[in-house]
This record gives structure tokens, C-alpha cells and sequence, in this order.
């Protein structure tokens, strides 16, 4: 499991949506959350 930054909830890295920033990848429970992240990725990473 990997943890979403932006909300924390637990999330399932084969199924949900992903970024990556910084040289890590990062997974979001759901679409709006990756917005989110991307929007602002500094503030989560
Ligand atoms: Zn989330």
C-alpha cells in the first residue's frame, strides 16, 4: 500500500493514479487529489 499526501489515506498502488515528482512516484486515492498535488507538488512531497 502507499500513502496518498494530499488526503493520507491509504491507497493501492496498482489501481490508483500516480505522479511523480522529484524522482518519486506518488499515489492518490482518487483523480482530484493527483490535481491537487500537481497543482502544488512542494507542498506535499
Ligand atoms: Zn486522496
Amino acid at each position: 500500500m502507499a500513502r496518498d499526501p494530499v488526503c493520507e489515506m491509504e491507497v493501492d498502488e496498482k489501481s490508483a493514479p500516480s505522479s511523480k515528482h522529484g524522482g518519486q512516484t506518488y499515489y492518490f486515492c482518487c483523480p482530484s487529489c493527483k490535481g491537487e498535488f500537481e497543482k502544488n507538488p512542494t507542498k506535499y512531497a
